[in-house]
């Protein structure tokens, strides 16, 4: 079992925890916000769920003890358990804040549906976002979402990783090329801890990150050759699941039929197997003609 997560954490002179309190089969115990910074005005980073009061009540009694502003906010992605706070944090706990965010990608653009009662601010790769004690960069890692982004603490060199690294268990994600390619980027900022946002602390994050790619080359391979073993059949994603994820509780397949689809999707592409719309449901099969060269 994880270690419990206290919904408020003092973790060094510069970074406070507050657990989100919306804990689920996704959000693990639930997410993590940090506050960031050692003076007046700080950096808020995610704001778990809408209308999670023990959440409000809690970063509100943080806020008032150590006497501080919510000068920014920043969300690593649009996805509900990070930014849905916003709007309840907005012109309350947090006076007059910068919500900061990066951009969806043109052809996933519904920034637009986003909440009108705060006026987002875009951020871009490589910015920096600063406050007393604490300066943080922004790294645009998209993978889990195609806005996501990473932030490094630089005068700790800690990681706030998001949803592309998870205190435990592996991530989702939508497209796993530039996912791949993230977790690359990751792995060299070199960094010495990682905060997740979901999930207990990384202490060995090179490890890590090296386990997640390594667990990507082997699910590969494991679909790959399932479908090889049953070439003469075709399957389905939940039939992968099944042979290959034996460990995996059942109410976690969906999770796991998402990160086989996309495997497959790319498998499709490199000419590996073969994809068949079956009577509108999705099959796949091993192509055993297919070319050496
Ligand atoms: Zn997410």
């Amino acid at each position: 079992m994880a270690a419990v997560i206290p919904s408020v954490s003092k973790l060094s002179s510069r970074i406070i925890r507050i657990l989100g309190c919306n804990p689920g089969p996704m959000t693990l115990q639930g997410t993590n916000t940090y506050l960031i910074g050692t003076g007046k005005n700080r950096i808020l980073l995610d704001t778990g769920d809408k209308n999670i009061s023990e959440y409000q009540k809690n970063l509100l009694e943080v806020v008032k003890s150590e006497q501080v502003n919510i000068e920014h906010i920043v969300v690593t992605h649009w996805h509900h358990d990070h930014i849905g706070g916003v709007e309840d944090i907005y012109g309350s706990i947090a006076k007059q804040p910068k919500v900061w965010k990066h951009r969806r990608d043109v052809l996933d653009s519904q920034d637009d549906d986003l909440p009108k009662s705060y006026t987002l601010n875009w951020l871009n790769d490589g910015q920096e976002i600063k406050v007393e004690g604490a300066t943080v960069k922004i790294h645009h890692t998209p993978g889990h979402t195609t806005d996501h982004v990473v932030l490094t603490l630089l005068e700790d060199n800690i990681l706030f990783s998001g949803d592309c690294i998870l205190g435990e268990g592996t991530a989702v994600f939508e497209d796993l090329y530039t996912y791949m390619k993230s977790l690359q980027r990751i792995l060299d900022l070199k960094p010495s801890i990682i905060y997740p946002g979901h999930g207990n602390i990384v202490e060995d994050p090179i490890t890590k990150i090296g386990y997640y790619i390594a667990h990507r080359n082997q699910r590969e391979s494991q679909i790959l050759e399932a479908l090889k073993e049953h070439s003469d059949k075709q399957l389905n994603e939940i039939d992968l699941v099944k042979i290959i994820y034996t460990e995996t509780p059942e109410h976690l397949w969906p999770a796991a039929a998402y990160n086989v689809n996309h495997h497959l999707t790319k498998l499709t592409k490199e000419n590996k197997i073969k994809f068949i719309n079956k009577d509108g449901e999705k099959m796949w099969q091993y192509l055993s003609s297919r070319s050496n060269l």
